[in-house]
C-alpha cells in the first residue's frame, strides 16, 4: 500500500511514524510536510487545500490511500475530491466535516442524535450581548462560531472578560457563541467511524492552557497523555454507545455519514459524559501519544476505515503502560510566535516535529507556534512522563517554553470526577 499523507504537524509526522512501522505499507509520502517528516519521507510543496492539487499528487505517486490531517482541507472538500478520482481517502466529506466546521451544525445534530452537550446560545449583535450574558455565567464560556484552531474560546470566571472577548469576536463580525460551563476532567476519546461503525482509540486528556497549572490562554494543546487511570472503567464504552454511535447514526440519517476520524472532547462528570466540541480528523497532540501505544498496524484500520470495511477489521491491540507527549512551543506563543531560532538535539527517538524548517543555510530553525512534540513511554503515566521529560532535555530551542506539568495531576491522584 502507498500512502500519501496530507498536512505538516507532529500529528502527522506521528501518523508517518506509524504508517513507517507497518510491514503493509510499502511507501509514505507527504504533502506539505516539515523538517522532520523530509527526513523520514518523501514531501511533496502542494497546496493541500486544493483538491486538484491533491489528487494530481495522488496520482503522480500512485497512491493507494490519502490521510487527511488537518481540518482545513476537510471542510474545503478535498476529501470528497480524492474520493471522486477513484482513491480511497481517510477523512470525512466536507458535508461531514461540518461537524467540527460549524458549531450551529454539531449542536442540531446533537439535539437530533440525543446526546448530552452543553446548553447554547448565538449572539450576532452588541446590543444583545449584555443580556445573553446574564443568562450564563459564571463561569462563562465565550466561543467564536467558526473554526477558531481551539484558541478562539475564552473560559472566565470575570464577566468582564468574557464581555471583552465576545465585543471583539463581534467587532471583527463573527458571530459569538456562548455556552453553559461543563464541570469535570475533559477526554479525548478519538474514534475509527465509517459510517454507522465506531471503533474506539484510547481515551486521552489534552492540555490547553499555555502555562503549569492550567493558567494562561488557551492554546491548539501544550501536552497530552494516554491512557487515564482515572476514567471509570467502562467509560469508553460508555462514550462510543451514548455519543459517537447516535452521532454517527444521526449523520448517517441526513446523508452525510461521517468516514474518518471522528473526535468526540468530552467534560465527564457523575451523570456521564457531555460534549464539549467535535473535531473531524486526529486531534494534536494526543493522537502523538496515543499512537505510540497502537500495536496494531495503522495502516490497515485507516484503509479499512477509507473503503467502509471497519466492520471486518481486527480488534486494535494496545501496548501496556502509558504514552505521554510534550510540546515545546516558540517563544510568545500562543501569540505570534518567534520564528527563525535554531533547534538542537531534535533529530532523535521520540521527538516529533510541527513548526520545523530549513533556513538557506540548512540549519534546523522554528517556523511555526508549536514546534516540536516529544513522546515518552513506559510501564505507568509516571514512567512515560520521566521518559518524555527526559528527550526533552536533549532538545534546545531559544526562548521555547513547554509545561511540566503534562500528566502530573493524574499520578498525584488529583483528578476525580464531580
Ligand atoms: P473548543 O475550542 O470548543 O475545543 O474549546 C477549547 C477548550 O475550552 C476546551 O478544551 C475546554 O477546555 C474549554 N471549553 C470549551 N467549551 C467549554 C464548556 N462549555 N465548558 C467548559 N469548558 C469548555
Amino acid at each position: 500500500m502507498r500512502v500519501l499523507v496530507i498536512g505538516s504537524g507532529a500529528r502527522e509526522h506521528a501518523l508517518i511514524t506509524a504508517l513507517l512501522a507497518d510491514p503493509g505499507v510499502d511507501a509514505v509520502a507527504c504533502a506539505p510536510g516539515n523538517a522532520g517528516i523530509a527526513a523520514a519521507v518523501p514531501v511533496h510543496a502542494v497546496d493541500v487545500a486544493s483538491g486538484d492539487a491533491v489528487v494530481a499528487l495522488a496520482r503522480e505517486l500512485a497512491a493507494d490511500l490519502v490521510v487527511v490531517g488537518p481540518e482545513v482541507p476537510l471542510v474545503l472538500g478535498v476529501a470528497d475530491a480524492v474520493r471522486d478520482a477513484g482513491i480511497a481517502c481517510f477523512g470525512p466529506s466536507a458535508a461531514a466535516a461540518r461537524i467540527e466546521g460549524s458549531k450551529a451544525f454539531a449542536k442540531d445534530v446533537m439535539s437530533a442524535a440525543g446526546v448530552r452537550t452543553a446548553h447554547s446560545e448565538v449572539v450576532d449583535t452588541p446590543a444583545v450581548l449584555d443580556a445573553a450574558l446574564n443568562r450564563f455565567g459564571p463561569t462563562w464560556v465565550v466561543k467564536d462560531d467558526g473554526l477558531a484552531a481551539g484558541k478562539g474560546v475564552v473560559v472566565t470566571a470575570d464577566r468582564r472578560a468574557a464581555r471583552d472577548h465576545a465585543a471583539e469576536l463581534l467587532e471583527l463580525g463573527h458571530p459569538v457563541l456562548l455556552e453553559s460551563f461543563l464541570s469535570g476532567p475533559e477526554v479525548s476519546l478519538f474514534c475509527l467511524v465509517d459510517g454507522e461503525t465506531v471503533v474506539p482509540l484510547l481515551p486521552a486528556q489534552d492540555h490547553k492552557r499555555v502555562g503549569d497549572g492550567d493558567t494562561g490562554p488557551n492554546t491548539g494543546g501544550m501536552g497530552a497523555y494516554t491512557p487515564l487511570p482515572w476514567l471509570p472503567e467502562g467509560m469508553v464504552t460508555r462514550i462510543v454507545d451514548e455519543v459517537v454511535a447516535p452521532v454517527a447514526a444521526e449523520m448517517a440519517r441526513r446523508g452525510c455519514p461521517f468516514s474518518g476520524l471522528l473526535y468526540a472532547g468530552l467534560a465527564v462528570d457523575a451523570e456521564g459524559p457531555a460534549v464539549i466540541e467535535f473535531n473531524c480528523r486526529f486531534g494534536d497532540p494526543e493522537t502523538q501519544a496515543v499512537l505510540a501505544l497502537l500495536d496494531s498496524p495503522i495502516g490497515a484500520a485507516l484503509h479499512a476505515t477509507a473503503t467502509g470495511t471497519l466492520d471486518a477489521l481486527p480488534p486494535l491491540q494496545w501496548k501496556d503502560g502509558s504514552a505521554v507527549t510534550v510540546v515545546v512551543a516558540a517563544e510568545n506563543y500562543p501569540g505570534r510566535p518567534r520564528t527563525g531560532d535554531v533547534i538542537t538535539g531534535a533529530d532523535g527517538p521520540g521527538v516529533l516535529h510541527a513548526g520545523t524548517a530549513r533556513n538557506a543555510d540548512g540549519a534546523l530553525v522554528s517556523a511555526g507556534g508549536r514546534v516540536l512534540g516529544v513522546v515518552g513511554v513506559g510501564d505507568d503515566l509516571a514512567a512515560a512522563r520521566a521518559d518524555a521529560y527526559d528527550v526533552l532535555s536533549r532538545v534546545s530551542l531559544p526562548g521555547s517554553h513547554f509545561r511540566s506539568d503534562i500528566g502530573l495531576a493524574a499520578t498525584e491522584g488529583r483528578i476525580s470526577i464531580p
